[in-house]
């Protein structure tokens, strides 16, 4: 593993590059990020671009690039997962463990049983949680999380998956076997509160294959990792 530290930048467009806001912060106080140092600066594009910091100044630090490369721990296949909007920092431990898992979207709704709601705030939070959560897992791409004020309109957004699966605590047996899974594929949890019925035929009509997780009925995070853990090894992605 690697000991350079990894920082999210905006965009590189040359070989000079400026640090700033949150990320210069973390750089220059925890990570201790001096002249000299060597880093792998991330633009969110798959590439890795390893620079050295030539200035660090109060509010900022630049470092020239060295060279870049493809980053190596994306996901081959595309997992989506949506989750309903959790209480507490529940949805925030949700997109933690499906960064690691290796999703390439995330999507937190908010449905009929929601007791969670979202704020331009939280939302930016959980953004930041999975950058982080890139960074240390060493991804070259930090997922993004959306947010869906409409169950409908999260289900849509799986249009063109190959997969779509819904979590439903109230299926008798899954429709899909997930050990069999290959190519794209969606996943969706619901909160603390659970679907409704009209609910569950709203998904089944936009092409969602119910999934039960057997007798016990989950916790909706622990819901949520595992069943992305257990697509994720299907799809090979933690081998
Ligand atoms: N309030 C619901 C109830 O009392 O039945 C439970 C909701 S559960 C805490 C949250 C979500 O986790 C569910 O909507 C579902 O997506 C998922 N889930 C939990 N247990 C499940 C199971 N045994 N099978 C399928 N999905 C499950």
């Amino acid at each position: 593993m690697s000991g350079r530290k990894r920082f999210f930048v905006d965009n590189i467009t040359s070989r000079e590059v400026v640090l700033d806001g949150e990320e210069f912060v973390h750089a220059k106080t925890v990570q201790r990020v001096e002249e000299g140092t060597e880093i792998i600066l991330l633009d969110g594009s798959g590439k890795e671009y390893t620079a050295i910091v030539s200035k660090v100044e109060k509010r900022s630090l630049t470092a020239n690039v060295i060279s870049s490369a493809d980053g190596d721990k994306e996901p081959e296949t595309e997992i989506y997962l949506m989750c309903g909007a959790l209480k507490g920092d529940k949805t925030e431990l949700v997109v933690q463990k499906a960064v690691e898992l290796g999703v390439s979207r995330i999507g937190i709704f908010s449905s009929e049983f929601c007791a969670a709601y979202m704020n331009g705030n939280k939302l930016e939070r959980l953004n930041k949680v999975s950058r982080e959560a890139a960074k240390q897992c060493m991804r070259s791409r930090a997922p993004e999380v959306i947010y869906f004020d409409k169950f409908s309109d999260a289900l849509s957004s799986a249009d063109g998956f190959e997969n779509k699966l819904f979590a439903c605590e109230f299926a008798d047996k899954s429709e899909r076997d997930i050990g069999g899974l290959g190519g794209s594929t969606a996943i969706i949890v619901g909160s603390e509160g659970g679907f409704s019925e009209r609910e569950a035929e709203c998904a089944q009509g936009a092409g969602f294959s119910s999934i039960s997780l057997g007798k016990r009925i989950l916790r909706a995070e622990t819901a949520a990792i595992a069943l992305t853990a257990v697509a994720a090894f299907a799809l090979g992605e933690l081998k």
